[in-house]
């Protein structure tokens, strides 16, 4: 190697400590704020937030760095496969970032800083119209990105692609009306069947004491306690600052314990996607989950394929009835299975069962894609997502609290966002019939310890971290594209089981 070059990969490693850093600095402020913080706080944080942003921002696009990171492409030959995949990502996210005016960028970043607040704030007092600029600007800003990122392209497309490398508004449309086709009269038949209304109804669950079950559940997935610890927020997410240092959080509801166990287990699956990461990303761009719907991919596998089995139910019944017998002591493991999964049409999309689940996604998606359209403004919101949720769900919305406020995403800028849950949730099935080729998944369960199975997934997803777009890495674990006939089958298979239909 030539000493120029060796100068030049010394300057990509220290680039990259450096975006590490920040990330790290703009990270432990998000944690603080979404946890420890006192209420009327956010200016300042806002402040830091935008001054690291601009420090970011600059460091990845100023010409030093580009000619840096060109240099490396014409001399790619000379580089490792890891090398490669660094300068590749750096120029990608690059090329986005120089398309928009640096002020305008740091404008969005001081929006955002606030919008999560007066967002939080609109949503305790059902206030649509106090958000309602805040979410003018955040749509606004992201057409505008997307349009100077990519001119000729439907800028929908552009944002999907940006959280789904490889997603379009045409597979996106495809997709969604494969799982209404089956899941909308599937629905129908299970409410004709009045089940749902013999189920017990269990409250009353002492929030010390679901602790105790967040702690064994974390155990049961295999999750090292001296790399990963839980606190609570009001909405459960999942933080890593490396690969050995991630956290998780939950919120816990006296009246509904499910909704507790369900996100750790939700937030615990991305947990050990980053946990799971090769020691050799570590400080690099190439750490972490390559794109939303392959993360998502992971949580939602443990959160609902496996946690929500038969098998997984019966492993940790007598866990939860050590912890409530009041509810769960006559409770066999058959009835647990069936009043945790309780299918039934809902207005909360974080609450809502794994069927239906999908449909609360599909709402979101149509309204971001005529926003996006021109088709609807921000005054249409709450009487699209209203129209949306009695169409698909049957349902009447009766506020705005429980409707179109009820999400932390547009707040956060996250727009395009949400087709990955559906999707992450659809790669699950085809991952779980690649699973079963290579281990009994069911024996695992009940072994104890899902280690055996976040074993498998670090091999073949978790240890690449971003070495390979989220369409390579599917076709590598699963040897052919995705198709979502594997979701729709085994949601079909599973509750007409539970429901007799
Ligand atoms: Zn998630």
């Amino acid at each position: 190697m030539t000493e120029e070059m060796s100068a030049k990969l010394e300057k990509l490693a220290e680039l990259q400590k450096k975006l590490y850093a920040f990330k790290y600095a703009t990270s432990s402020i998000y944690l603080d704020s979404a946890t420890v913080a006192p209420k009327d706080t956010e200016e300042g944080r806002g402040e830091a937030l935008g001054i690291l942003t601009e420090y970011m921002f600059d460091l990845s696009t100023k010409p030093e760095t580009i000619e840096l990171l060109e240099y490396l492409k014409e001399h790619s030959e000379e580089l490792t496969a890891h090398q490669k995949r660094e300068v590749e990502l750096l120029l990608r996210d690059n090329e986005f970032k120089k398309t928009i005016p640096a002020e305008e960028y740091i404008e969005f970043q001081r929006i955002l800083s606030k919008a999560e607040a007066v967002w939080h704030e609109a949503k305790l007092n059902n206030d649509y119209e106090a958000f309602k600029p805040y979410l003018k600007d955040i749509f606004e800003y992201n057409i505008r990105f997307a349009k100077y990122y990519k001119p000729d392209q439907e800028p929908y497309n552009t944002q999907l692609d940006m959280f789904e490398r490889g997603l379009t508004m045409e597979k996106c449309d495809k997709f969604f009306e494969t799982l209404r086709e089956h899941i909308v009269p599937l629905i129908k038949k299970i409410m004709a069947t009045g089940k749902n209304e013999k189920l017990p109804k269990l409250t009353g669950f002492a929030i010390e004491k679901q602790k105790q079950l967040t702690e064994y559940l974390m155990d049961f997935m295999s999750i090292d306690p001296n790399h990963c610890v839980c606190g609570e927020t009001e909405h459960p997410f999942t933080l890593e600052f490396t690969k050995d240092d991630v956290r998780i959080t939950t919120h816990y509801h006296e009246d509904n314990f499910e909704s507790s166990m369900y996100s750790v287990i939700h937030e615990g699956g991305h947990a050990l996607y980053e946990l799971g990461g090769a020691d050799e990303h570590k400080y690099t761009v190439v750490a972490g989950g390559v794109s939303m719907g392959i993360h998502e991919s992971q949580s939602r596998f443990f959160e609902n394929i496996i946690g929500r089995s038969e098998a997984f139910i019966t492993a940790v019944l007598p866990k939860i009835k050590e912890i409530f017998p009041e509810q769960y002591g006559d409770i066999t493991p058959r009835l647990a299975y069936e009043i945790i999964n309780r299918a039934e049409p809902s207005l909360i999309r974080t609450e809502a069962d794994e069927l239906t689940y999908c449909l609360h996604v599909m709402i979101r998606y149509e309204i971001e894609k005529k926003m996006f359209a021109g088709e609807i403004t921000v005054d249409d919101i709450p009487a699209e997502w209203n129209r949306l949720y009695k169409e698909y769900l049957g349902v009447d919305v009766p506020s705005d609290e429980e409707g179109c406020l009820q999400d932390s995403h547009w707040s956060g800028g996250a727009v395009g966002y949400f087709p990955s849950y559906a999707l992450g949730s659809a790669y699950g099935a085809q991952m779980l019939a690649k699973m079963r080729e290579d281990i009994d998944v069911e024996a695992a369960i009940a072994s104890g310890s899902l280690k055996p199975i976040a074993d498998w997934l670090k091999d073949k997803i978790h240890q690449h971290a971003c070495m390979y777009d989220p369409e390579e890495l599917f076709l590598m674990v699963c040897g052919a594209p995705f198709d979502p006939t594997y979701y729709v089958e085994y949601l079909e298979k599973k509750f007409s089981d539970l429901y007799g239909v």
